[in-house]
């Protein structure tokens, strides 16, 4: 074992982890608190992949410790391709994180696992020890925008930008998950915020970049996102579906320095405008409607009355709840790339929440989230989920 102090060790390997020193070391040295809340460990119980396991893997394979037969883990250094299996390996689990905050939330340093995580990918991307899902998806990423933008001109033609046009303009972002996959929902977003804006609303194509951090390249996904704000600086209002891209625009913007003017969550309009939904008649609302917090909404983001205040005025009654909800909802495993780089895992996590649902009475489960919506379609076909979106459209808008 080596004789350095354990807090005088550098992350010699991965020597970028050094500013997260702090962080690494808090989870690698604690009694595990939040080990029951992670959904990913909760589908697969591996200590591994409890959020203690994903830091301390970080905190081993940043110092070096995965291969020095010095610190007594291994024995493999002196085999390359063994040592490469091996850090791979340990790389791999911080793959394993939907980002999903709840971890954060129930830890009383509330230490930034997600954020952390995200930090290690790119990292380990850096160290060529990512795995071949990520890859992939930082190989395709340009592809997946211009597909989102391609579908934003088939829902609304309209170009992006009009010299020709003197009014100011507001812009719909509604994220690239709702634009590829989900076009009904998308257009009911353009439709819903044309109407509670009450004046024309272009619809904004491409993605905010949160793929590219998630999958592990931070300077990529900084100069993406810088670009994306510049893109929306030609607007006056710019709202936004996707609590993913929300979360984007008013949290890792500002905190890079890259500016992100006034962005307002379609769900906190409707909520200010909610004398202009009108409550639906009973036949389209009869039966339990639950609602499913997403967690960049939820605990990203802070916003768990608006959902329920504009559910509570279109259907006339308050929604139904899951058991754990608000800031203590449970992640459909659909964020952080987990689909991709873990996928059997992600889709037990999406089925745990519909069986919960399920036990609570059923009825239709409302989320609020394009990857979330998804998750649970793929994994419960027989289920009723709607996008809150939806819902909104309905009422914003006359049959
Ligand atoms: S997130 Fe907090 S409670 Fe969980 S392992 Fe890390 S330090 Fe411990
Ligand atoms: S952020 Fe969520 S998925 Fe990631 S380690 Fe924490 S609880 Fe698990």
């Amino acid at each position: 074992m080596s004789k350095t102090r354990p807090d005088e060790r550098a992350f010699h390997r991965l020597p970028m982890l050094a500013e997260s020193k702090v962080a690494l070391e808090t989870c690698t040295f604690c009694p595990k608190l939040c080990r029951t809340v992670c959904p990913v460990s909760n589908a697969e119980p591996r200590e591994a992949l409890t959020p203690w396991g994903k830091m301390s893997s970080a905190y081993h394979l940043g110092r070096g410790d995965v291969v020095s037969a010095d610190a007594g883990l291994s024995s493999e250094a002196s085999d390359p391709v063994g040592a490469l299996v091996m850090e791979s390996s340990f790389a791999k689990v911080a793959f394993a994180c939907t980002g999903c905050g709840a971890c954060k939330h129930s830890c009383d340093h509330g230490n930034p696992v997600a954020d952390t995580l995200f930090r290690v990918r790119t990292a380990v991307t850096k160290a060529g020890l990512a795995p071949d899902a990520a890859t992939r998806v930082l190989a395709s990423f340009s592809a997946r925008a211009e597909e989102a933008t391609a579908r934003a001109r088939v829902i609304d033609p309209e170009p992006e930008r009009d010299s020709q046009r003197s009014a100011p303009r507001a812009a719909l972002v509604v994220g690239c998950g709702y634009l590829r996959k989900h076009e009904d929902e998308a257009r009911a977003a353009l439709a819903a915020t044309r109407a509670l804006a009450g004046r024309d609303v272009h619809l904004v194509g491409g993605c905010c970049g949160l793929p590219l951090l998630h999958a592990g390249d931070e300077e990529r996904f900084e100069s993406h996102l810088g670009a994306f704000v510049e893109r929306l600086e030609g607007y006056d209002e710019v709202f936004v579906v996707d609590a993913g891209c929300a979360r984007a625009l008013r949290v890792e913007a500002p905190a890079r320095k890259l500016g992100a003017g006034k962005v307002e969550l379609l769900v906190e309009r409707a909520a200010k405008e909610l004398h202009a939904l009108r409550t639906l008649p009973e036949a389209e609302t009869r039966g339990s409607v639950r609602y499913h917090d997403p967690c960049s909404l939820s605990r990203g983001l802070g916003v768990v009355a608006a959902p329920r205040a504009v559910l509570t005025r279109l259907l006339g009654r308050p929604p139904e709840e899951l058991v754990k909800s608000r800031e203590h909802s449970v992640c459909s495993g659909a964020g952080g790339l987990l689909p991709a780089t873990h996928p059997s895992i992600a889709n037990d996590a999406a089925r745990a929440v519909v069986r919960e649902h399920d036990r609570e009475g059923g009825g239709t489960l409302v989320t609020a989230c394009a990857s979330s919506l998804g998750a649970f379609r793929r994994n419960a076909p027989e289920a009723r989920v709607h996008d809150l979106v939806t819902w909104i459209a309905r009422g914003a808008t006359r049959p």
